[in-house]
């Protein structure tokens, strides 16, 4: 197969997204080491001159974006009347993928890795928000892992190109991670990401969505109005305690990343990973 803007070869398809394929390619300019990579190809139908502008001048702002915790976002093209990104290739799968998994077999994540991937997911956060960019669609399906350490992916773009891309119409998101005001579109900021990130930590230690229900309205209502559950009795407190303060329905009075990273019991464990 011919290469793609002169220096990448397609292996095989990984998959589909909600706005065209995504690939695992090489990189033949790169080292040895560091060739693979993937290339989502993003349905864009028509998106006017100046809209491609638009997604070029937000890939260039992403591709500054240098974080362990952040998939690494390298460039972006139009090819063929697509429009092409390239991104650092995860080969662990996704957080969704490992958390379906393990409730297959019965089993639980300890909490000692538990609270590593909420430090990093949180340290990442505090990279994007303390540069004003907010993700949006915080969501175990856009938690990547590479040996064994997560990565936040799939921002930006995605949002940008949703407007000129036909699956729009279509295209309805998971509601769960939502937050009480974005779902009532009362605006959204870095507290929305934070509800989102606490929805991420409730699954990872119960294998369940928070708030759960047989319709989308179910689910959406028990957001707006219903309490928030409790970690079982097996968990610390502390980190109960973070939680119930990330979902707070005023997002207003929900924390900061920068001030869940203070916390002394966050604190202690991100002591012990250094
Ligand atoms: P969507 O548009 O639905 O969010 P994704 O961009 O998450 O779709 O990609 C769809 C699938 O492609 C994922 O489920 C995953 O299997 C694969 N994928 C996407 N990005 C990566 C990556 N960086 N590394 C490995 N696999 C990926
Ligand atoms: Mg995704």
């Amino acid at each position: 197969k011919a290469l793609i803007a002169g220096r990448y070869n397609i292996y095989q398809k990984l998959g589909h997204g909600s706005f065209g394929t995504v690939y695992l390619v090489s990189d033949k300019k790169a080292k040895e080491e560091e060739q693979l990579k993937v290339l989502k190809e993003i349905c864009v139908g028509n998106l006017k001159p100046n809209e491609t502008v638009e997604a070029n001048l937000e890939a260039q702002l992403l591709s500054r974006l240098d974080h362990p915790a952040i998939v690494k976002f390298y460039t972006s093209f139009v090819e063929g009347g697509s429009f092409c990104i390239i991104t650092e290739y995860c080969e662990g799968q996704d957080l969704d993928f490992k958390i379906q998994e393990y409730k297959r077999s019965g089993k639980v994540f300890p909490e000692s890795q538990i609270v590593k991937w909420f430090i990093q997911l949180l340290l990442g956060v505090n990279y994007l928000h303390k540069r004003q960019i907010l993700h949006r669609d915080l969501k175990a399906k856009n938690i990547f892992l590479k040996n064994n350490l997560v990565k936040i992916g799939d921002f930006g773009i995605s949002r940008l190109l949703i407007g000129s891309c036909d699956l729009a119409t279509t295209f309805i998101g998971t509601p769960f991670y939502m937050s009480p005001e974005a779902l009532q579109h009362q605006g959204y900021d870095t507290k929305s990401d934070i509800w989102s990130l606490g929805c991420i930590l409730y699954e990872m230690c119960c294998l369940n969505h928070m708030f759960t229900g047989h319709s989308f309205l179910t689910v959406v209502l028990k957001i707006v109005e219903s309490k928030t559950p409790s970690l079982p009795d097996n968990f610390p407190r502390e980190l109960d305690a973070v939680l119930h303060r990330m979902l707070n329905k005023n997002p207003s009075l929900r924390p900061s990343a920068a001030e869940i990273l203070k916390t002394s019991y966050i604190d202690h464990h991100l002591q012990i990973m250094k």
